[in-house]
């Protein structure tokens, strides 16, 4: 969670021109890097004002920082807030090649276009949380309000249609809650993961906590005084993470836990609004992937690696980046963060399930026509892709889809790590179109032995999809 700002920096690029009232001094056409709030040209290229192509400074949030203007992932395992095992950029064997032409749509003769398939998230084995039962856990010092919120926040997500839409096809259950746990004493100024495992292993052998079942997730609180490492990262600031989960092992059993520290309110979503999608993103990945030393839908499909090497591996990270993957569903008081459907991604609709309402699906695809080679945290492995030897260059098609009827969209391609440069055949397109796009890689990124791209279908600021590529 909360590496989100990557693709919306983009966004706020490429579409500076149809929602964003334009700042005269500054704009797409006068500035390759991005327009400040006072109208001033900035690099595009720091942290703190990260854009392209005229677009809006952003500031990149927690574990993103600006490339190339964008926000992308730091790329340590702590970002998204995934803790849990998997670890390997590549998933099981499943391989989802070519097809991928999606049926329905329902009305009259409109027939969504063939375009290649969707990534999967892949089970490694592991089981998942049959019957989740969330156990909020909190400290004296922390403020009674915020808790309260809290505890009701997990009370009642897994009863609703978004857990439902979230979980279910994983073989995951509605949530239910335990009783919550205000412990009587403070949390501490600064905790590191490895602390929070020891001294949750110690609260739960000496009954602290109650008993657990196998679905128990131990969803601990912490107060905005308390900052938590993990793996290097700290909570809530740039550069570091929002929440994580991981499990524990005791003398009953392996138990899932997330811990959900207090960040504060940013990037459109208020203090209440970021705990809350935080802890749902940790609470899905928790009952989806709940043991690190036996993990579960971990990882993507072997064929789809660059989503893994960009937004990590687990079902809550592959819809962290996208800013409509964080809504209040109707009927529904909190704020929650739409998470990976396998079903939905091969059927042609919205990945990132529950769709909104009234929602039309559609993206721009790009065939990736070769088998090549690829590293990621020291594995090595071969994934769908271009090969494109450096500083020369290949032509792709690219295939526009949709659901149902839409306006035209505009494309873009973008690099993601690695450099490269882009050239259209079009620029905007619709259902059935094929446009064409010519790459040339002018450097690899030696982290991925290759270079990732992405490219966005949009027709706003806020209404956009995207889909990732890989070159080498
Ligand atoms: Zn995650």
């Amino acid at each position: 969670m909360l590496l989100r700002s990557m693709l919306l920096a983009v966004v706020l690029g490429l579409f500076a021109g149809c929602g964003q009232t334009a700042v005269p001094t500054c704009s797409a056409s006068t500035c390759q890097g991005c327009c400040d709030s006072n109208g001033a040209c900035q690099s595009g290229a720091a942290n703190d004002a990260c854009g392209t192509v005229g677009g809006t400074c952003v500031a990149c949030q927690l574990n993103a920082t600006c490339s190339l203007g964008l926000c992308v992932p730091g790329g340590s395992s702590t970002g998204g807030g995934s803790a849990t095992g998997g670890g390997s950029a590549t998933g099981g064997g499943t391989t989802s090649t070519g097809g991928g032409a999606s049926t329905g749509g329902g009305s009259g003769t409109f027939t969504p276009a063939a375009h290649p398939a969707y990534p999967q998230s892949v089970n490694y084995g592991g089981s998942v949380l049959a019957a989740p039962r969330i156990v909020p856990i909190s400290f004296a010092n922390d403020d009674t309000t915020q808790v309260a919120m809290a505890e009701n926040f997990c009370a009642t997500v897994g009863a609703t249609t978004y857990w439902h839409a979230a979980t279910s096809e994983y073989g995951v259950g509605a949530a239910t809650a335990g009783a919550p746990v205000r412990l009587t004493e403070n949390a501490p100024t600064s905790i590191s993961d490895a602390q929070v495992q020891t001294w949750l292993i110690g609260k739960i052998q000496g009954g602290a906590l109650g008993t657990p079942t196998a679905g128990t997730i131990f969803s601990i609180f912490y107060p905005a005084t308390t900052t938590v490492s993990y793996g290097g990262a700290q909570s809530c600031v740039q550069g570091g993470f929002g929440a994580y989960h991981g499990s524990v092992q005791t003398t009953s059993g392996n138990y899932a836990y997330a811990v959900v520290p207090r960040c504060p309110a940013g990037n459109g979503l208020t203090l209440e609004g970021n705990l809350t999608a935080s802890a749902s993103h940790e609470f899905v990945e928790a009952a989806t992937d709940p043991h690190v030393n036996n993990p579960a839908f971990g990882g993507v499909d072997l064929n789809h690696a660059v989503w893994e090497m960009i937004l990590l591996a687990e079902v809550g990270d592959l819809c962290a980046q996208n800013p409509d993957s964080f809504y209040t569903p109707a009927g529904y008081q909190y704020v929650v963060q739409r998470s990976w459907s396998n079903a939905a991604a091969a059927a042609g609709h919205d990945p990132c399930q529950p769709a909104l309402p009234n929602e039309v699906y559609y993206a721009a695809v790009p065939v990736l026509p070769d088998t090549v080679s690829f590293s990621f945290h020291g594995q090595s492995g071969s994934t769908q892709g271009v090969h494109i030897p450096l500083n020369t260059s290949k032509a792709i098609e690219v295939d526009l889809f949709s659901e149902a009827p839409t306006t035209p969209f505009q494309v873009q391609a973008i690099s993601l790590s690695g450099t490269m440069t882009f050239a259209w055949n079009r620029s905007s397109g619709n259902n059935g179109d094929k446009l064409q796009l010519t790459i040339t890689p002018t450097a690899y990124d030696s982290t991925l032995g290759g270079a990732a791209f992405a490219i966005i279908a949009g027709r706003s600021q806020s209404d956009f999809h995207w889909y990732l590529g890989f070159v080498h």
